[in-house]
């Protein structure tokens, strides 16, 4: 069972308690049980030489401005609270929340770059897209692409960070996080944690300095909001506030609220899903039409396997399951990674980082066993 705790003002509280507490801490004070959304995107001030000294603190800092916001793309009141939240969930000093997982990544990625430090060391598997916005250079980064033992050896001296995915898209490859966080030195580890969460994994525990979320999957959970966060420091949150504000990339306060509302459900839906992908795994792996299935150590809601007939059949096949793209909400979905996810990546570049043809990825949501198990049963044909 889970037992991390986290500091709080009085005494160290369990995940699931800062789950549905974190981010909330001054709503019975103001009278209030459930979070007011702040729809504002500016902030009456008639005092001009505060404003103006606001300012100048966050353009020093980054640090969030005392009192409001100032305008929405500084920071908006609704977003801090599920920011507040998430880092408590994750044992860091704070949260930057962006508009998808992907402006959370390119975030840290420009960051870097604004210091010079360009070069990123990256090991695949990643999500398809972080694979692409690192190959294609889109942000002017250069990757070098190893294995987890190879890390020291691909570090120059303008190398921005690490870039690790573990549970890994779409194969759920693990990364020993220590060792790789040992490897790093003093570069910047950003492990992202989407596909374990803080329920089953705390990466900044393990020396990662950023922890890199598509917020779109399990922590909203529901597939209704498209978000990114990362979770770290003061300091580095500070130039990512910078970031956020000058190129745009914010989180809308009902994305936001939506988030905490998420929140406070994830332990239960992590490991009610877990339970039933760890069964269904077992049954996957017993089953004579499929050839290996792929189930992390830790666990998780993500089940991934290879079938020796033709995978888009059983994506054509499934009536229960959608056949959907994304992942982490409450109901299942399943897809095919080379064909969706990873299409954008290379082909060769992905058989390499083993995705193989035949792989299919599901999400398993909080539907009964047994009934999903029926699903894949007459979709494997
Ligand atoms: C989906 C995903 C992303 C990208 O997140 P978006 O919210 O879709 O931008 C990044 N990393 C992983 C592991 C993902 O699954």
């Amino acid at each position: 069972m889970e037992t991390a705790r986290t500091k709080s003002p009085t005494r160290t509280r369990a995940l699931a308690t800062e789950a549905v507490h974190a981010g909330r801490d001054d709503l019975a004070g103001q009278g209030l049980h459930v979070p007011p959304i702040d729809l504002s995107t500016t902030y009456p001030s008639a005092d001009s030489r505060a404003e103006a000294a606001r300012i100048d603190a966050f353009a020093t800092t980054g640090a969030e401005p005392d009192g409001p916001p100032v305008y929405a793309r500084l920071g908006n009141p609704t977003v801090a609270r599920f920011e507040t939240a998430l880092a408590r969930l994750e044992g860091t000093e704070t949260a930057v929340a962006f508009a998808s997982g992907m402006a959370a990544l390119s975030a840290v990625l420009l960051v870097r770059a604004s210091l010079g430090l360009r070069h990123v060391v990256a090991v695949r598997p990643l999500y398809g897209c972080s694979d692409h916005l690192l190959t294609a250079g889109l942000l002017g980064s250069e990757v070098t692409w190893t294995d987890p033992a190879g890390i020291a050896e691909a570090l120059r001296p303008d190398t921005g960070c690490v870039l690790v995915e573990s549970p890994a898209n779409p194969t759920l490859a693990e990364v020993d996080l220590r060792a790789v966080a040992h490897a790093c030195g003093s570069v910047p580890l950003m492990v992202d944690n989407t596909f374990a969460t803080p329920v089953l994994q705390r990466p900044a525990e393990h020396g990662a300095r950023l922890v890199l979320h598509s917020a779109t999957k399990y922590l909203g959970g529901h597939g209704d909001v498209l978000a990114g966060v990362v979770a770290c420091d003061e300091e580095f949150a500070g130039r990512l506030r910078q970031v956020r504000f000058a190129t745009g990339g914010v989180l809308h306060p009902l994305a936001g609220y939506l988030l905490l509302r998420g929140l406070a459900t994830l332990p239960v839906r992590v490991r009610a899903a877990s339970r039933t992908a760890a069964e269904l795994a077992r049954r996957l792996a017993a089953d004579p039409r499929v050839e290996r299935v792929h189930y992390p150590a830790i666990g998780g809601a993500m089940v991934a396997f290879e079938v020796h007939g033709d995978p888009h059949a059983v994506i054509g096949g499934v009536r229960l399951v959608t056949p959907a793209v994304s992942l982490g909400s409450v109901d299942s979905l399943i897809q095919h990674p080379a064909s969706i996810s990873h299409r954008i990546v290379d082909a060769e570049d992905r058989r390499g980082a083993g995705v193989s043809d035949r792989l299919l990825r599901l999400s398993v949501g909080l539907e009964d066993v047994d009934d999903l198990w029926a699903d894949l049963d007459g979709a494997l044909g």
